[in-house]
């Protein structure tokens, strides 16, 4: 049943409103039980007035970007969950600096900039996520971070208000951005430098290899669970102490990836959750570290 205030969002914006979606249609690990709420407003106008509505009504609002870190409960995600993938993903370049909305998929800004012979970007293409999941987590990968090549970030806080943060003042760490309470990330922009296209698209094909080389690619999965630890790469503690290719239900820890929950199917979050405490468990008991979770958990 569809409640009155989750009807209202109808009425707010233009731009898609679903009830009821299955979270496991959105999100990389193919789990998860269903938002009462999905909204997908068009433009910054409509996602200012889905922002001051929820606002108003206390209803709570979750930012969705791909998917791609989230393990989403089985119960499902009360409230409105906003995502900006289908009206706000625009990019645009000007000079060495590229800026793009925070719907817009990292992959395309990766393309994007190759094809303008601009360079610094490459080493994101295989991160699947968008723009704005991006910064929020401060993705990085082969020893680049978001971090280190965003100049500065466009906020919508939860008054409605844009400003514009740039580099120096925005708090980046490992895999994570602290954002003033409840803002969204509406774009980011890049300052790149002139490169050679072929070269780039050297780089991009290289990473791509690795990346089918050493990651399960041909499965659901979220990417790392864990962070890294000061000990070292948490995939490598949990392959020494032989958790490669054990399974809870249908979630299995990769057996080409250790740090990786694949999803063979059919499984569950509760599967998934199980699973990553026991993973937590075992490398504390017999490695004495404690793993922290890079995964986003979420839903009821
Ligand atoms: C196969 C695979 C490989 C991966 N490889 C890497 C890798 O090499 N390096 C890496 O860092 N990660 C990697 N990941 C993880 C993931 O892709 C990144 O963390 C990515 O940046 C998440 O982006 P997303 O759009 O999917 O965000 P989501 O998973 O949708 O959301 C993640 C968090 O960001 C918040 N968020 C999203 N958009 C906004 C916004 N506009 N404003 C405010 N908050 C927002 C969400 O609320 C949530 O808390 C991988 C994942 C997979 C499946």
């Amino acid at each position: 049943m569809v409640k009155d205030y989750q009807k209202e969002a109808r009425g707010l914006i233009e731009g898609k409103v679903l009830f009821d979606v299955p979270m496991r249609k959105y999100t990389s690990l193919k789990v998860g039980g269903p938002a009462e709420c999905l909204l997908f407003p068009k433009n910054m106008k409509e996602l200012r007035k889905v922002v001051l509505h929820a606002r108003k009504k206390r209803i709570p609002l979750f930012i969705l970007g791909k998917g791609t870190n989230l393990i989403v409960r089985d119960g499902g995600m009360s409230g409105w969950v906003v995502s900006l993938t289908q009206g706000m993903k625009s990019i645009q370049m000007d000079g060495e600096c590229v800026e793009a909305e925070a719907g817009c998929l990292l992959q395309q800004l990766v393309r994007f900039s190759v094809q303008k012979g601009l360079a610094g970007l490459e080493p994101f293409f295989g991160i699947p996520g968008t723009v704005g999941g991006g910064l929020a987590m401060n993705a990085g990968a082969w020893g680049v971070e978001m971090k280190d090549v965003v100049h500065s970030v466009t906020l919508m806080k939860e008054n409605g208000e844009v400003l514009e943060r740039s580099r120096s003042k925005l708090r980046f760490s490992y895999r994570s951005l602290t954002l003033p309470s409840s803002s969204i990330i509406l774009k980011g922009s890049f300052h790149l430098k002139k490169g050679r296209r072929e070269e780039s698209l050297e780089r991009v094909k290289s990473f791509s290899e690795l990346r089918k080389k050493t990651q399960p690619l041909d499965y659901p999965s979220a990417g790392s669970i864990f962070k890294n630890p000061e000990e070292g790469p948490a995939g490598k503690w949990i392959d020494e102490i032989g958790l490669k290719g054990f399974s809870i239900g249908q979630a299995m820890i990769s057996d080409r990836h250790a740090n990786f929950i694949i999803n063979l199917g059919k499984a569950s979050a509760e599967d998934i959750l199980r699973l990553i405490e026991w993973m937590e468990r075992k490398v504390y008991e017999e490695k004495g570290i404690s793993l922290e979770r890079e995964v986003k958990v979420v839903g009821e």
